[in-house]
């Protein structure tokens, strides 16, 4: 399962998430004040590091949107 970044609407705290590709856009509740935390573009899945610790690019869409199925991408386990 992919890991999404979400973050409090509430109190701003920033957390990580396994979950289902499916539930991604789903709020999830803050585990520090149970208010709703919406998901944030994450820096996983939105970009690889090279060996070199180069940043780059992956795509437009995120990680796994059908491109990763080669074992390449580090997210989809
Ligand atoms: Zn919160």
């Amino acid at each position: 399962m992919p890991i999404y970044e979400y973050a409090c609407t509430s109190c701003d705290h920033d957390f990580e998430l396994l979950r289902p590709m499916s539930r991604m856009d789903e709020p999830t509740p803050c585990p520090e004040c149970s208010s709703k935390a919406k998901r944030q573009i994450s820096m996983f899945a939105s970009y690889s590091i090279g060996a070199e610790g180069t940043i780059s690019p992956v795509g437009g869409g995120g990680c796994c949107g059908g491109s990763c199925g080669g074992g390449a991408c580090s997210t989809g386990f």
